[in-house]
């Protein structure tokens, strides 16, 4: 039996919001009702939208809700070798290309996909994104709570950017790579990034690794229907008096938990959600976030 690993990962561009607590306390509740173990990791691979600070006032506002993590904690950013080793392991198997177009390129084509203009350029070229080549087939996988997905990324997207152009690794190979060594069995985020999965899943497949299960959840939105975000100016969770907002998450979350844990430590709350975990439960409708 391969034990259960869960993970929480977020960007350090600002402190988590209501939003953000949805795919931490699913995570965390879903691994360690496996008994599993739960990671969390910094995907700060684009500085120039990072907050300085963010990462560190994230990992108390996890604490200030009681979360407690297993291991380090781990940094995109200082992980640039392995991503390195997996676009060397790509190229050996002739797996990506070099390509130069520019948005504007692309933007004037008909259809969405990249049309694999440079998919000749197989060797190293200056000034140039790594694009991976797509095979053509159907991906099919399902998600916990949107059920069964299918996606011929070869038609939605084409061939995708593993390495942008001005220098960065992408956060489709980060993730990837980074899902595969620390041995994730189950990804559980928000439904933003659903329409990814298809793509990370066609990356594992030409990187020989394993597919985790995946749990997409419900998105919070304001009340004119726009995802709540750091963009969109969502309130940061406090560093006190946390438990009335775990509650909230879970009644978000569907899990229906009594009235009377908002008078708990948040521990207490935690324990409670871990034992009564019903992910099954999760409706997939967006979800209003009504102020306070
Ligand atoms: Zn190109």
């Amino acid at each position: 039996m391969t034990e259960t690993v869960g993970r929480f990962a977020p960007s350090p561009t600002g402190p988590l919001h209501a939003g953000s607590l949805l795919a931490a306390i699913a995570s965390y509740c879903s691994a360690r009702a496996a008994g599993g173990r739960w990671l969390v990791r910094m995907e700060d691979l684009d500085s120039p939208r990072e907050m300085p600070g963010a990462a560190s006032l994230i990992l108390h506002q996890l604490e200030a809700c009681g979360f407690e993590w297993d291991g380090d904690i781990r940094y995109q950013s200082r992980r640039q070798d392995a991503y390195e080793a997996a676009l060397e392991q790509l190229h050996g198997q002739g797996d990506i290309f070099w390509c130069r177009c520019s948005r504007t390129d692309l933007a004037r084509l008909p259809s969405p996909a990249y049309p694999g203009t440079c998919r000749h350029f197989t060797a190293y070229r200056t000034d140039a994104a790594i694009r991976l080549r797509v095979p053509h087939g159907v991906i099919q996988f399902r998600d916990t709570v949107f059920g069964m997905q299918h996606e011929d990324v070869s038609q939605s997207i084409g061939d995708f950017i593993l390495k942008r152009r001005d220098g960065p690794y992408a956060y489709q190979l980060a993730v990837v790579v980074d899902d595969a060594d620390q041995g994730i069995t189950e990804v559980v985020r928000g439904a933003d990034l659903l329409d990814n999965t298809a793509r990370q899943i066609v990356l594992q497949q030409r990187l020989g690794l394993a597919t985790p299960g995946y749990t997409h959840l419900p998105l919070l939105v304001h009340a004119d229907g726009s995802k709540l975000s750091k963009q969109t100016f969502a309130p940061a969770l406090p560093l006190e008096d946390t438990a009335p907002l775990l509650l909230r998450a879970l009644q978000q979350l569907d899990q229906e938990p009594p009235p009377d844990l908002a008078g708990e430590p948040p521990a207490a709350v935690l324990a409670w959600a871990i034992e009564h975990w019903r992910p099954e439960r999760i409706a997939p409708g967006p979800i209003p976030q009504l102020p306070g």
